[in-house]
């Protein structure tokens, strides 16, 4: 087993340096074209092997068989697909490719994405012996080594590259797949604090719900970057540039008071009935809070804006705490 994920990790090798010639060669015009139009430098494009998978059914395998590797070698590696008729074909056809490289420097697998609105937007490799989707995080290579205790975590593989042409190379993203617990502890190893910073939309807001839980449960510091307008990191740096990304990192609250301020958009206060469904919730939020020193001053906000006794705001907190444990 270790000899034939050796053999995929040679193959995936060889796959990345045809992809990244083929953009940079007259036949990746259009994916050197597509990378350039979303503010990508050739700095960029370079340090991450970006490359382009070119149109057609055959040309990584015919490339690849040259080096010596067969059609069942890429299959199993999948990098082709074998059809109904017994013959294979390239599993990435005229798509901008993204390597997926582990810690060791290995390319595990590829993302390659459509040069138009077509679907499916991405396709990510299949699991194969060299890479399970679960464990891995795009761009922790890098990130590992940016001498910083915190991380950047976003969806995307165009977020966590955007992130790092502009200066912040502690990003890294998910493969378009819920945050794991394998994610989790890899980013541990590395970091004491994860900045979560997910598209704007519906979905990102309930992802990032969901990574709080998974990510304090594992003990690290967890802040929730929001972004202004509907967008993810990528966009918002293109329309509002690095500076204005950084004053939202500096700016972005610890998970609490991303979570009270998230359940406060659900209510309208000024009507009463609301207001105590808010604070009930305000304080099912506190009781998670383990230290009373914090307890004390998120209780004081909250009082201080709702105009309540900041000492029944803790008391019912503690209550709550008691009868869970
Ligand atoms: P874009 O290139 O349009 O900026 P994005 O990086 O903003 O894309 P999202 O649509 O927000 O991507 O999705 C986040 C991540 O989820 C992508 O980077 C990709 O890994 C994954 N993903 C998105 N769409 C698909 C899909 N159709 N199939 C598989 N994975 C997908
Ligand atoms: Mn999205
Ligand atoms: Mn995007
Ligand atoms: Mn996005």
């Amino acid at each position: 087993a270790s000899r034939e994920r050796a053999r995929i990790l040679e193959m995936n090798r060889a796959a990345a340096r045809f992809f990244h010639e083929c953009l940079i060669s007259p036949q990746g015009k259009e994916g050197l074209a597509y990378f350039e139009q979303r503010g990508l430098s050739m700095h960029t494009i370079r340090s991450f092997g970006l490359g382009y998978a070119p149109d057609g059914w055959n040309h990584l395998l015919g490339y690849l068989q040259q080096q010596g590797f067969r059609p069942e070698e890429l299959a199993a590696g999948a990098l082709a697909l074998r059809g109904r008729n017994g013959g294979y074909y390239d599993a990435f056809r005229h798509r901008v490719m993204f390597p997926i490289i582990d810690l060791r420097g290995n390319v595990v697998a590829f993302g390659g994405r459509v040069l138009d609105d077509s679907k499916p937007k991405y396709l990510n490799s299949n699991d194969t012996p060299a890479f399970h989707k679960s464990k891995c995080l795009f761009a922790l290579n890098f990130a590992k080594n940016s001498g910083g205790r915190s991380l950047i975590l976003c969806e995307g593989y165009m977020d966590a590259i955007a992130l790092h042409q502009a200066g912040f190379r502690n990003a890294v993203a998910t493969l378009g797949t819920a945050l794991t617990p394998e994610q989790v502890r890899l980013m541990a190893r590395y970091a004491k604090e994860v900045v979560i910073s997910y598209d704007a939309d519906k979905a990102g807001q309930n992802a990032s719900q969901r990574a709080i839980g998974l990510l304090t449960q594992a003990g690290l510091a967890v802040r929730v970057l929001r972004i202004e307008g509907g967008k993810d990191p990528d966009e918002f740096i293109r329309t509002h540039g690095a500076d204005r990304f950084r004053m939202l990192l500096e700016h972005s609250g610890n998970h609490i008071e991303y979570r009270l301020a998230s359940a406060l958009q659900k209510y309208n206060v000024d009507i009463t009935e609301q207001k105590a469904a808010y604070l009930k919730e305000a304080v099912e939020i506190l009781a998670t809070v383990e230290s009373m020193v914090e307890r004390d001053v998120y209780a004081g906000k909250l009082a201080e804006t709702l105009g309540v006794s900041k000492e029944n705001v803790l008391a019912d907190a503690a209550a709550l705490r008691a009868k869970r444990q």
